[in-house]
């Protein structure tokens, strides 16, 4: 009888546990993607990953035709889907690679003993981290809340070799199932994806592609060049990550094998390899505190007073905060879906600590706009810059949006970029246009409060009331 295969985070043909172990078992493949948006608890995908999921879809679905088979496509509840489809194919076995969300999990803990039940073979492995959750443990076998010696324990554990395509391609009789088209993942009226087009090649292909870019470039000048929104030192891969076109196995084996191979330098590679493991971090915060999303890890900011300023919060997302490098950054992900690690630090700061907005705002907004927006690296990132996260930053720490641009964008090329209207300023007006001379802003053709907005809030003003809003909670 049939294996069915179910596509979940995992959408490639490569280094795929699950895809792998039923092509082993001889069976006929049965290939299904399931769009749940019903089950309790699940969080529907916002508007840029949905983007995301039908280029995806659509390369995934090309992928497996050139194999000779077909990708099936179901929309419903987990629970009712699945069970029918494995019904219909006339499975005797299932196959899919685990989720870490508490919801995700109840829905599959839940099928497996259905499944069971009813008499098929359930398996599930690990497709989208280098370590399970619950095997990275402290002395008293417990769950890390601190990165560095997560790190330093999780690195010690085997790591499982990246195995290539399955060559095992025999593909029993297929239900019928949706037509992509018909989702309507991807905008119509407005199209607002022109940016993404431009920007992204959802897939494995893609992911491959732009993973061999990242170690023959940026990855030669990672570490003094990760921290530069105006060059392209990082690797672009957080929505291949996301989406599983890429395992991290498949990442680690690439830098790792270009490091031994003399061809980059070991801190480069290092330093690259632990923002994988901030990946990992994230992951093992989610499944140990499933809440991620929605409760202060540290519960003392439970007590936080935050403002509800819908005017700040419109002309941050906007990019109309009329901080240079934060607008230039907002806009940056409206266009492209994605924006840099140093920026997105920044620009969650902004919100959180100059605006008072609570960061569970900031998170549903990178949840609708990102296309790399995962469940756990947004959290437990909003939480970090918050201060309310593990092992993150100081709420006292308040980034000056000024000082910021200055030390990573020096040249304003980033902010040329994505705020044109103020690309003719020369460098050093070009992060606080408020203090340039009159004559500088008319030649530059700027005019504040018509063509760029003055700032929204003065950042020396704000950073006291920041932190004057924080001692109250800090009660000592
Ligand atoms: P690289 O520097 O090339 O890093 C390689 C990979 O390591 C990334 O693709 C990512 O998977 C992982 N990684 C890198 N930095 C981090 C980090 N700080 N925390 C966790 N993992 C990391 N990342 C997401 O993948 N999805 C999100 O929704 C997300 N939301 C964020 C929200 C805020 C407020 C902040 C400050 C950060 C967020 N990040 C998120 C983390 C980080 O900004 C992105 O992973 C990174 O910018 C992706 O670009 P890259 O692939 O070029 O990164």
């Amino acid at each position: 009888s049939p294996a069915l295969v179910w596509f979940r985070d995992d959408l490639r043909l490569a280094d795929n546990p699950a895809l792998h172990a039923a092509q082993r078992s001889g069976r006929p493949l049965v290939l299904l993607y399931l769009l749940d948006e019903e089950s309790e608890g699940i969080r529907p995908l916002g508007g840029a990953a949905r983007w995301w999921l039908g280029r995806a879809l659509a390369s995934v679905t090309e992928a497996i035709e050139a194999k000779g088979g077909q990708l099936i496509l179901r929309r419903g509840k987990a629970g009712e889907v699945v069970p029918a489809v494995a019904a219909e194919a006339k499975a005797g076995a299932i196959y899919w690679n685990r989720r870490y969300g508490a919801a995700e999990i109840a829905v599959d803990a839940a099928l497996k003993t259905e499944l069971a039940q009813k008499g098929l073979m359930v398996e599930s492995f690990n497709g989208s981290l280098l370590h399970e959750p619950w095997t990275v443990k402290t002395q008293s076998g417990g769950p890390f809340k601190v990165f560095g010696p997560f790190y330093r324990n999780a690195a010690q554990h085997d790591i499982r070799r990246p195995a290539r395509v399955g060559s095992h391609w025999h593909f029993a009789e297929t239900p019928a199932g949706d037509e992509l088209r018909d989702w309507k993942l991807e905008p119509t009226t407005p199209d607002w994806a022109g940016g993404l087009r431009e920007s992204w090649i959802p897939g494995e292909d893609g992911g491959r592609a732009a993973l061999a870019a990242f170690v023959d470039g940026g990855l030669r000048s990672y570490a003094a060049g990760r921290d530069r929104p105006d060059m392209e030192h990082t690797s672009r891969l957080s929505p291949y990550l996301r989406f599983g076109h890429l395992s991290p196995q498949q990442v680690l084996a690439a830098v790792r094998h270009a490091a031994d191979a003399g061809e980059v330098r070991g801190t480069d590679v290092e330093k690259f390899v632990s923002e994988l493991y901030w990946r990992e971090f994230s992951y093992h915060l989610l499944f140990h505190f499933p809440d991620l999303a929605q409760v202060n890890f540290n519960r003392r900011f439970d007590g936080f007073e935050w403002n509800q300023d819908a005017k700040i919060e419109r002309a941050w997302q906007r990019g109309l905060t009329g901080y240079p490098l934060i607008d230039a950054g907002m806009r940056q992900l409206w266009q492209t879906g994605w924006m840099h690690n140093r920026v997105r630090m920044v620009a969650a700061s902004f919100l959180i600590k100059h605006a008072l907005v609570d960061w569970r705002r900031g998170e549903v907004w990178f949840w609708d706009t990102l296309v790399d927006a995962d469940p756990a690296n947004n959290a437990a990132s909003w939480q970090w810059v918050a201060g309310s996260g593990a092992d993150a930053a100081p709420y006292f720490r308040i980034f000056n949006p000024v000082t910021q641009g200055e030390k990573f964008d020096p040249d304003g090329a980033y902010v040329r970029r994505f705020v044109p209207e103020l690309a003719g300023l020369p460098d050093t007006s070009i992060h606080k246009p408020w203090q340039a001379p009159p004559q500088v802003l008319a030649q530059a053709g700027v005019r504040l409060g018509e063509t760029y907005p003055h700032p929204i809030v003065d950042h020396a003003a704000a950073r006291r009331r920041a932190l004057e809003r924080y001692q109250r909670i800090r009660g000592d």
